[in-house]
């Protein structure tokens, strides 16, 4: 306990204090010295004194404005690094110089910038399909959660490639890659800036229109079912490539049970022959009418 307690008065918590401390040592020896010799050899000298007094207090000042500049860009450092541990990005100006203080602020700097890069490629990686660069389901929830949240409602549509299974069979898995990814474009393409698209898994396609109605979606997708039958697949006379697809209209429900909804919808249209998009609206009236 009176370790620590004179440790405390030796070895100030602050560095600042420590730095300062160890100025003052510094600069009061001399001094104190000098006065110890006046006083035993009987002749204190009052304006020999007073002039060392004040230098000495012009030199303590002169170091306290010093050792803070010193300590500034430290403190830069701290906030860089702590921006880091928050994700933030971090504003620490470009710095040139060569001592240790401006070596650390850039190190900072290049640290941050890594791990930003990191984060950016973990997040690629986490949120997107590699194959057509759409996003994938986790990064469709991300997107449309808060969507759902907020209770924007819209059209929601799940979209399934039409045997695609043949495709592969018949012109092997590289060339039902590439039927992929140029269908993603297509699909992208058609669906606008504001829709959320992502590939639901193999080759099955969701796609969610912020306040879109459903017959105003239906068109959309019907417009993309009749320019795909234009593609490119295989050789001629090769049955063109169509897809089915299951549509409703999101109201308050989660983003799961919606997409529930959405795949019954899609079943019923490949139920009744493929290459359609099926409102649920039109199911029900039907179930109905039967
Ligand atoms: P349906 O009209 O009933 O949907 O028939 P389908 O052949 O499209 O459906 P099925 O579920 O029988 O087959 C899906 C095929 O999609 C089988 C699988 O090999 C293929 N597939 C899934 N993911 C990929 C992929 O990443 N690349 C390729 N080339 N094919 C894939
Ligand atoms: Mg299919
Ligand atoms: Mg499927």
């Amino acid at each position: 306990m009176r370790f620590a307690a004179t440790r405390g008065i030796l070895m100030p918590q602050s560095l600042k204090m420590r730095i300062f401390a160890i100025c003052f040592i510094g600069t009061h020896v001399p001094l104190l010295s000098f006065v110890a010799r006046q006083v035993s050899n009987g002749q204190v000298n009052g304006a020999d004194l007073a002039v060392l007094l004040v230098a000495t207090l012009v030199g303590t000042a002169g170091a306290l404005y010093g050792i803070n500049a010193l300590l500034s860009p430290l403190r830069l450092s701290i906030e860089g690094i702590d921006s880091i541990g928050r994700g933030e990005p971090v504003s620490i100006p470009p710095i040139e110089g060569v001592d240790e203080i401006s070596v650390l602020l850039r190190r900072v700097n290049e640290a941050a910038a890594s791990v930003q890069s990191r984060l950016n490629t973990l997040d690629h990686a986490a949120h997107r399909d590699p194959l057509t660069a759409l996003l994938n389901r986790r990064g469709f929830f991300a997107e449309v959660d808060p969507l759902f949240a907020a209770r924007v409602g819209g059209a929601f549509a799940i979209i399934d490639l039409d045997r695609f299974k043949a495709v592969n069979d018949q012109f092997g898995h590289a060339a039902g890659d590439r039927v992929l990814r140029d269908f993603a474009n297509r699909l992208a393409a058609t669906c606008g800036r504001d829709a959320v698209i992502a590939r639901w898994g193999g080759e099955e396609f969701v796609a969610f229109f912020p306040r879109a109605t459903e017959a105003d979606t239906q068109v959309r997708l019907a417009e993309l079912l009749r320019s795909i039958e234009t593609m490119a697949i295989g050789p001629a006379g090769f049955p063109p490539l169509t897809f089915s697809a299951g549509l409703v209209e999101a109201g308050s429900e989660s983003v799961e049970r919606t997409a529930e909804r959405a795949d019954a919808a899609l079943y019923a249209a490949k139920r009744a022959g493929r290459a359609q998009v099926l409102v649920e609206r039109d199911l029900v009236a039907r179930a109905v009418a039967t």
